[in-house]
């Protein structure tokens, strides 16, 4: 007898018939004779409904409400999913994250997970109860309820595996395995039969959304084997595990690309000790995480002014151009200019490590379909280069048709 942990993202559990289809899924598991622990979404497009709710509100909502708010798209999830298996003549229990006893930080909206008490959720195994529980929410130490970041049902299932000890991690989804790319918006992607924790942590940082970055890394923390199956489809999946001879091979193993970013550039910042720091500080102390920078001779020429240009989550854009206009001004810098029409396409690869020529090779795909680079940033497995946002799609099947990713 195995124990199983399964999750469900949205997609899978979008409407009464599919949580049915589920149920009888989860059930069939459940009578082969393992213990199952069932971890569920909410329905597709309810997050985000709840969340315009929210903003239609106030603009700027409080976020303790806010995970009060979007937590109950999960609840609904697995409340639906106990009554889909009752109504199959089989005992389930939902339990939300709080009842599963879920301990995270207070950073509502996305608070990480600092404990399981997995008791609670033994003793209903024990009493031969398959077990449903709520994605993505957590309770933090003063009693409130936390959510873990968008995505964040995968953390929870990687999360429960791990706490458990489960014989296996089982994240279902509506595409089967991790692919080259994403297979939505390039039609050559391949599936990838395995990847390591390290390449998919960097797809995952890079805006491939099938997995959440928390879940791998909670993953390669504790050891957990991951495997993406489809919800419906029997094909076998991907296995997320560690890092084996065989994926040395691949040089370059997928590109992910990210729309969630946006560019600010400050004109004219004295080129003086201290302005990085200057600049950037508020923005930390605001929560706002700078990702690529980038500091350059002033487009007016003059050798002691620099521009300065980083990107930010196109959701604290707003924000950190409030935060930076006031640096700006008590720096004496000309301007600042938010530009949201951006993109960052990557390459990842841990055989990038022994490896030259994959920047430039990466380059050239890029001319070569007239795309200009605006930023470039490079570590040892990955390189990302930010586009006008209207060339994604264009740039991704260029890198992966100059890379020959289609081909195993
Ligand atoms: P769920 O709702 O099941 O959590 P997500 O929408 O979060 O599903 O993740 C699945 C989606 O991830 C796919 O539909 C696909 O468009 C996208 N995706 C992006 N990059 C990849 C990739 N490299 N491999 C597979 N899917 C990817
Ligand atoms: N429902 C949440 C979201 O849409 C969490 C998840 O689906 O994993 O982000
Ligand atoms: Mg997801």
């Amino acid at each position: 007898m195995a124990l199983i942990v399964q999750k469900y993202g949205g997609t899978s559990v979008g409407s009464l018939d599919l949580i049915r289809q589920v149920a009888a899924r989860v059930i069939e598991r459940k009578q082969e004779g393992n213990d199952v622990v069932v971890v569920l979404s909410a329905m597709a497009g309810e997050t985000d409904r709840l969340l315009n709710l929210a903003r239609e509100m106030m603009p700027r909502p409080d976020p303790r409400e806010v995970d009060v708010l979007i937590s109950t798209g999960e609840q609904v999830s697995v409340a639906l999913f106990c009554l889909a298996c009752r109504s199959m003549g089989v005992e389930a229990r939902s339990l939300l994250g709080f009842q599963a006893r879920i301990f995270t930080d207070h950073l509502y909206g996305k608070a990480r997970i600092t404990d399981i008490d997995t008791s609670m959720l033994r003793d209903y195994l024990d009493r031969g109860r398959i077990v449903a529980v709520a994605g993505f929410q957590g309770l933090d130490e003063r009693g409130n309820i936390t959510t873990l970041g968008r995505g964040g049902s995968d953390t929870t299932a990687v999360a429960l595996a791990a706490g458990l000890k489960a014989d296996s991690c089982e994240i279902y989804t509506d595409v089967d395995g991790v692919y080259t790319t994403d297979p939505n918006i390039c039609p050559r992607a391949r599936k990838m039969e395995r990847i390591s924790y390290e390449e998919m942590l960097e797809m995952a940082s890079l805006g491939a959304k099938v997995m959440d970055i928390r879940s791998v890394e909670f993953a390669a923390k504790y050891g957990v084997t991951i495997h993406v199956r489809h919800a419906r489809l029997a094909s076998p999946g991907t296995i997320i595990t560690q890092e084996d001879k065989s994926m040395e091979d691949r040089i370059v193993s997928g590109v992910a690309y990210s729309k969630n970013e946006a560019r600010i550039t400050i004109t004219k910042v004295p080129d003086k000790p201290g302005m990085a720091a200057r600049i950037l500080t508020p923005l930390s102390e605001a929560g706002i995480v700078v990702d690529m920078i980038i500091q350059n001779t002033s487009a007016g020429g003059s050798e002691d002014l620099t521009d300065f240009t980083f990107t930010v989550p196109k959701t604290d854009l707003e924000q950190a151009m409030k935060v930076v206009s006031e640096v700006a001004r008590d720096i004496g810098a000309e301007k600042v200019l938010g530009d949201e029409n951006i993109a960052k396409v990557s390459l990842i690869g841990i055989g990038m490590r022994n490896h030259a020529g994959v920047a430039t090779k990466m380059f050239n795909a890029l001319a070569k379909e007239g795309i200009n680079i605006r930023m470039i940033s490079t570590s040892e497995i990955k390189i990302s280069c930010v586009i006008t946002d209207k060339y994604t799609e264009l740039a991704v099947r260029a890198l992966h048709d100059a890379f020959e990713l289609e081909k195993l």
